[in-house]
């Protein structure tokens, strides 16, 4: 019996109110949304302090210290205006210090010698310690003690300082862990501890999500035990303990709630109404023509097994939502036109929303040219499409006479209707926002007027390599694919990472031995001009982040391109091309280095994407240990396209900055995928940029990518409850089910697009 589910509806002390007088305190909590003993204990600490020894600080440093108070006493205040200040002499088993309270006359007789404080401070160089933060040991949080966090006054803060039982915190030198919370105006980091002590009687009703198999078998304590080992750790290990435990339990209802969605999804084939799909199961005629004589090329070992895959999913009587992964020119589009010919086949129709105009023709171009002789009815749909060759594409589109179509945005706006759109492919998905994806996924007939009533198959494809751990934690209901294979002639982009005034000479008699070949080559700064700020752009937040003396020191393309110009590449042709520019002086440039009539493009991160020349066989990137390594791994794929031998330049000022490993990985390694593991890798906590979008920074007590491991368990785990049980139907899941929609709602059960 002890295993079986206790329902969370019996009366519990969770729903109390928290019982606060009126006052700063109340209004706090208030703000912090705690308003019952329940939501209380589940305000976990933000970080906890693991304390340092005496001997260990460092002047200038913040740290935290377990120590002994020797001997204390009030420093006369000879001016006015000083702050009042109490001295004490305080030490552990390595050493001793002077620690110093300011405006806290009363600690003298509150900090007794003999009394075991943690103080939280920063030590200067004359064997002083400026306390900011100080408990009692007996006491596991820290007070704030200097005026400015809302508890100036004292008096508060004197009255919420309760005697507790010395056994609550443990007392190694060093590893004394402290909780620590958030404050808010009003409430000090204590004060919600000390209410968290009161309310400890009430963590034997914390609801158990988790099935007692699941402990058992992954090795967790109960909730109650965690959320305990969170408030009131007696040291590191148990804190961890607890924080994993939560973690887990978080990343398990998350990767549930992706794997249901997904099962919803599958389980909707019954009524077409309800969302399921075109069956695209004929025998194939066209693509199958088109696969054997059509293609230009031998398709990669990875392209037939997508193919083979994808063929399985349209077959499936519910919506295929697939995301492809492959860089730029591992040969996606032949994948995607495979799944759009088997929907033409089969007498419907299919699409590629492309992100940009420029996006958009390059795709039409090549699908034109990769459909060869076959007759498929196709048009090109964008933001500039004249009025009239609109209209007759809608047209045509809503009698089914056009069977594929490319396109950007235009493609869904409401007046466009298609008859029955079975395939939809989204390149570079993750700059659609969601509402757009969606609006192209529910086909038409959600926005009424469509003939069709299926939603289509989608195929979302992305040259950005995700790793696993990345791909799980933000799209866990989508399958996946990868294309990691180049296709054959494709070449491995010799590499270097080049520091020193030697060295870079060496580079440019490189890049002027390729010039004088009759090759061309790229020169890429971060910035655009000197004065200027970073080129727009995330990735140069990205870049930023990276550099911890900011942008001076940093190569700038318009000066590069005059300094060049008169040294070391003088007499050849360079052109600039720089973000600032307008579009047409964009355009010249492009066109003027594509047709041979500039040897160099010196350029900011502009060239990342759109241009491709194939004679083009050399890249020198400035300050590359400001980028980062998918970013430098992209600008590189701009040379070795051609026939000729390619080589990428790393110019970096520090061989031993943090950026130099980002540089050694891009040397040592061509694979995008195996690149983005390491990219991962090397990310700190904190260092990590645009978490949001990587989707690591959406947990409250996981934390990616170091809890890939345990992201692994939990979707393992995951995978075998809804298994056996889809629903969350059996007794033992009834409270994860509760968990799971107190978490997500109904739209746990709803679809998401990528
Ligand atoms: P991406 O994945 O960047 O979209 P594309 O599909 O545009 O790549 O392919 C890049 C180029 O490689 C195209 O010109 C395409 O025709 C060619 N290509 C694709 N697959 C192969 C192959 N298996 N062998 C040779 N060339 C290929
Ligand atoms: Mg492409």
């Amino acid at each position: 019996m002890s295993g079986a589910p206790v329902r969370w509806s019996r009366p519990s002390r969770l729903d109390d109110p928290l019982e606060l007088p009126a006052g700063k305190l109340a209004d706090g909590m208030e703000s912090l949304g705690l308003r019952t003993v329940g939501e209380l204990l589940e305000h976990l600490p933000r970080d906890s302090r693991e304390a340092r020894t005496v001997a260990a600080l460092r002047a200038g440093e913040q740290a935290t210290v377990a120590v002994w108070v020797r001997a204390i006493g009030a420093k006369s205040v000879r001016r006015a205006g000083m702050r009042p200040l109490v001295e004490a002499t305080v030490f552990d088993g390595t050493g001793s210090m002077r620690a110093m309270f300011f405006n806290q006359p009363w600690l003298v007789q509150r900090y007794q010698p003999g009394t075991r404080l943690v103080l939280r401070g920063k030590a200067d160089d004359r064997g002083g310690f400026r306390v900011s933060h100080h408990a009692s040991g007996s006491d596991a949080a820290l007070n704030g003690s200097s005026g400015e966090d809302g508890s100036g006054s004292g008096g508060a803060e004197h009255s919420s300082v309760t005697d507790i039982p010395g056994d609550t915190v443990g007392f190694a030198e060093t590893g004394v862990v402290v909780a620590h919370y958030p404050a808010v105006v009003g409430v000090t980091s204590t004060q919600i501890l000390t209410l968290m002590r009161s309310a400890r009687g009430a963590l034997g009703d914390v609801p158990e999500a988790l099935p007692a198999a699941t402990r058992v078998s992954e090795g967790l304590p109960d909730r109650a035990s965690a959320l305990a080992a969170m408030h009131f750790p007696r040291n590191r290990e148990d804190l961890e303990m607890g924080r994993v435990r939560l973690a887990f339990e978080e990343l398990l209802l998350m990767q549930l709630a992706f794997l249901r969605r997904r099962a919803g999804r599958s389980s909707r084939q019954a009524t077409p109404r309800m969302g399921a799909a075109h069956v695209l199961d004929e025998r194939p005629s066209l693509s199958e023509r088109w696969l054997q004589s059509g293609l230009p090329f031998v398709l990669t070992g990875d392209q037939r097994r997508v193919i083979e895959t994808i063929r399985g999913d349209l077959e499936q009587p519910h919506a295929m939502q697939r995301l492809l992964m492959g860089e730029v020119g591992s040969g996606k589009t032949v994948v995607a036109l495979y799944a759009m010919l088997r929907a033409v086949e089969h007498g419907c129709q299919a699409a590629l929303m492309a992100p940009t105009e420029t996006l958009a023709e390059q795709h039409f171009a090549t699908l034109q040219q990769l459909i060869g002789v076959e007759p498929v009815a196709g048009a090109l749909l964008t933001g500039s499409t004249p009025a009239r060759r609109r209209k007759d594409i809608l047209g045509k589109l809503a009698s089914g006479e056009l069977s594929l179509i490319v396109g950007t945005h235009a493609l869904i706006e409401p007046d466009v209707k298609f008859r029955t759109l079975a395939v939809a492919v989204i390149d570079e998905q993750h700059r659609f926002g969601v509402r757009q994806r969606v609006a192209l996924g529910e086909g038409n007939p959600a926005r009424g007027g469509g003939i069709s009533p299926h939603p289509p198959h989608m195929l979302h494809m992305t040259a950005t390599p995700i790793p696993r751990t990345l791909a799980l934690a933000r799209y866990g209901d989508l399958e996946m694919s990868a294309l990691r294979e180049l296709p054959s002639g494709r070449q491995v982009i010799d590499t270097r990472a080049v520091a020193g005034e030697v060295a870079r000479a060496r580079a440019y008699e490189l890049l002027r031995e390729q010039l004088r070949a009759g090759r061309q080559g790229y020169v890429v700064c971060p910035l655009i001009d000197e004065a200027q700020a970073p080129t727009a752009g995330e990735d140069q937040s990205e870049a930023r982040a990276h550099g911890p003396e900011g942008w001076v020191g940093q190569r700038a393309a318009t000066a590069e391109l005059k300094r060049l110009t008169e040294g070391e590449l003088e007499g050849y042709e360079l052109m600039l091309l720089h973000g600032g520019m307008r579009t047409r002086e964009k355009q010249e440039a492009m066109a003027a280095f594509a047709s041979g009539k500039a040897d160099v493009l010196v350029a900011t991160t502009v060239i990342e994407v759109g241009i491709d020349v194939p004679n083009a066989t050399v890249m020198l990137v400035e300050n590359a240990e400001r980028f980062g390594i998918s970013q430098l791994h992209q600008l590189r794929g701009r040379v070795g396209r051609g026939e000729h031998r390619a080589t990428c330049l790393l110019m970096g000022s520090h061989p031993t900055s943090p950026g130099a490993a980002r540089l050694r990985a891009l040397v040592e390694h061509s694979d995008g995928f195996r690149l983005a593991e390491i990219d991962l890798g090397l990310r700190k906590e904190g260092e990590l940029v645009g978490t949001r979008q990587s989707g690591l920074g959406q947990f409250e007590v996981a934390c990616l990518p170091q809890d890939a491991l345990l992201l692994e368990r939990a979707r393992a785990r995951a995978e075998t409850i809804v298994a056996v049980d889809p629903a969350l139907q059996a007794p033992e899941h009834e409270l994860l089910g509760d968990a799971l929609e107190r978490k997500f709602g109904a739209e746990a059960f709803e679809p998401i697009w990528a």
